[in-house]
């Protein structure tokens, strides 16, 4: 904690002053490595946005994790091996892990020149968080070995949503579980009770569905916040509308943000076209398998292909900052925020 606060206190110009506690909960905070070295003497100056081609009206990709296993069973599951060569790939090309309630807020605090990700996980797997004895996460569960990567790349910062049903983490123990991943800065949302399709409940049954997992989530860890939902194979109910708000049994719920399984990169937030209701997300997966056009590792090769397509941070969370050429996708209510180069 001390390391980071010197830094963040030393680049106070460069990052916006807010948040802090969001970012910092393990002492790596979102401070790139090149600042890292550089205590004690003055960080670069706000670079000028073209230096860095900053674009934060660009794709944003939201990747989407389910099982971790070295025998994987389904298109779904990835090994653990897997999963940290992603990290590693991530982290080497300047992508800063941000949660799914930051990203909708529009509350995207990251350096200048990086790139946000944001990492789910659904279904609340055993092999994706699990508590040793002690209550620190195991080396080999994915919270552990994003955790470890985070270590060995400061600037990649350890955070994720995890999209939870029924009563999550069952090794551990939802309080448990919940209760670490609050305490670190991670993010817990919805995944309805039952992992449910929703089309086929009736609009009383959808929101039971939504509201009696918030209620499971509460009982776990009493007072947080739900602001994201992910939906069982994608599917929307009917009407859409209750996928963002409703309520059941007393227990009203109000969403951020909606997640779908597929299968692209996401508008940025900033982008008047993005809809918060309905948030495209990408597979882990390699680069062959059965839809694989669709997965992380083609899709990640095409952002780093199209750079200019992809958000690039200003590292500026205070404004909007984008090429001139892209003023129009600007959401008009951000024009007071905006800054065009
Ligand atoms: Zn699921």
């Amino acid at each position: 904690m001390r390391r980071s606060t010197v830094l963040l206190s030393a680049v106070g110009l460069l990052l916006a002053a807010t948040s802090c506690a969001e970012q910092a909960h393990d002492g790596s905070a979102s401070v790139p490595a090149s600042s890292a070295a550089a205590v004690g003497t003055a960080p670069p100056a706000p670079q000028q946005p073209a230096s860095v081609q900053a674009n934060e009206l660009g794709s944003v990709p939201v990747l989407m994790y389910h099982q971790f296993s070295d025998h994987p069973a389904s298109v779904y599951d990835r090994t653990p091996a897997d999963f940290r060569a992603e990290l590693e790939r991530l982290a080497r090309e300047n992508y800063v892990p941000i949660t799914a309630g930051e990203f909708t807020s529009g509350r995207i605090d990251i350096p200048a020149g990086t790139h946000p990700v944001v990492l789910t996980f659904d279904d609340s797997t055993n092999s994706q968080v699990q508590l040793d004895p002690k209550g620190d996460p195991t080396p080999d569960s994915a919270l552990g070995i994003l955790l470890d990567v985070s270590k060995a790349h400061p600037s990649f910062r350890a955070t994720a949503t995890f999209f939870v049903n029924g009563s999550p983490f069952s090794v551990t123990g939802a309080t448990k579980a919940l209760t670490w991943l609050t305490q670190h800065g991670f993010e817990v949302g919805n995944h309805t009770l039952h992992h449910s399709n929703l089309a086929t409940l009736d609009p009383a049954g959808v929101q039971e569905a939504i509201a009696s997992e918030q209620t499971e989530i509460t009982k776990a860890v009493p007072g947080m916040s739900v602001h994201s939902l992910a939906l069982p194979y994608g599917v929307m109910p009917k009407p859409g509308s209750l996928a963002v708000q409703g309520g059941a049994g007393g227990v009203a719920y109000q969403h951020r943000g909606v997640y779908l399984v597929g299968a692209n990169p996401s508008r940025s937030p900033f982008d008047g076209a993005f809809d918060p209701a309905a948030i495209p997300r990408i597979r882990s997966e390699a680069a062959t398998g059965p839809e694989a056009q669709f997965g992380s590792t083609v899709w990640l090769d095409r952002l780093a292909e199209n750079p200019a397509g992809r958000y690039t941070s200003a590292g500026d969370p205070d404004h909007v900052t984008f090429p001139k050429s892209q003023a129009s996708q600007l959401a008009e209510p951000l024009r007071s925020r905006a800054r065009p180069y």
